[in-house]
């Protein structure tokens, strides 16, 4: 085992070299300005790499993390990422990304005791209860996509209401919000449609999300 992780910084140098080469001038027109379109706000789990995954830049995706892909209304973290992705950098899009058999909603569904953990995943635990009588009636297999794809959309609501967004939206600055999935299994992203561009849009395009996960679970 390299205790230096010299392997990492050899890695780094060769993936430098690899960028500047392909592009003369990327690194140094990278340090005068970024301009994302995209908020990413996405699950931490090593397996959902953001840029990788939709063959984005550096530069070209703002990225906020954390377990579970959840957008607390408290979290004052995520809240500040929000606010400087709209307010300061102007982004079109924020995407809220989570991803099938996560961890965090698996141990919210199943009850486990992981640790500091279980009060984060408390956040997944609020969004099972509120649908459990829906879950209920989804195939136990299938329990886990279904939880994973209705935290997706709660907290994609949760960034509708965020005063910034809401802030946003009342003096016209267009900002789109998502809720899609990735699934592990294929690598492939799933656009749940929770899209709303207005404040007015934010219900109807949540009850139309909830339909199709619904429908897609036979859960009605
Ligand atoms: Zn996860």
């Amino acid at each position: 085992m390299s205790t230096q992780l010299t392997e990492l910084f050899d890695s780094n140098r060769e993936w430098a070299r690899r960028t500047e080469q392909r592009e003369p001038g990327f690194f140094s027109k990278l340090l005068e300005q970024q301009t994302p379109q995209y908020l990413w706000i996405g699950c931490a789990d090593s397996r959902v790499p953001a840029n990788e995954l939709v063959d984005l830049l550096p530069g070209e995706l703002f990225v906020h993390r954390n377990v579970a892909n959840v957008v607390a209304h408290s979290d004052l973290n995520a809240l500040s990422v929000i606010q400087f992705a709209v307010e300061g950098l102007k982004v079109q899009h924020i995407i809220v990304v989570g991803h099938s058999s996560c961890g965090g909603v698996r141990a919210a569904l199943n009850d486990l005791r992981l640790g500091l953990v279980d009060n984060w995943i408390r956040h997944v635990k609020d969004v099972r209860c509120k649908h459990e009588a829906l879950l209920d009636r989804v195939a136990p297999e299938q329990r886990l996509d279904a939880l994973c794809e209705l935290n997706v959309l709660e907290q994609a609501r949760n960034v509708c209401d965020t005063t910034v967004v809401q802030d946003a939206w009342a003096r016209g600055q267009a900002v789109v919000v998502h809720g899609w999935v990735y699934g592990l299994h294929n690598g492939l992203l799933e656009d749940l449609r929770i899209t709303a561009a207005t404040a007015e849009q934010v219900a109807p395009a949540y009850r139309a999300a909830l339909d199709g996960i619904i429908n897609r679970y036979n859960a009605a």
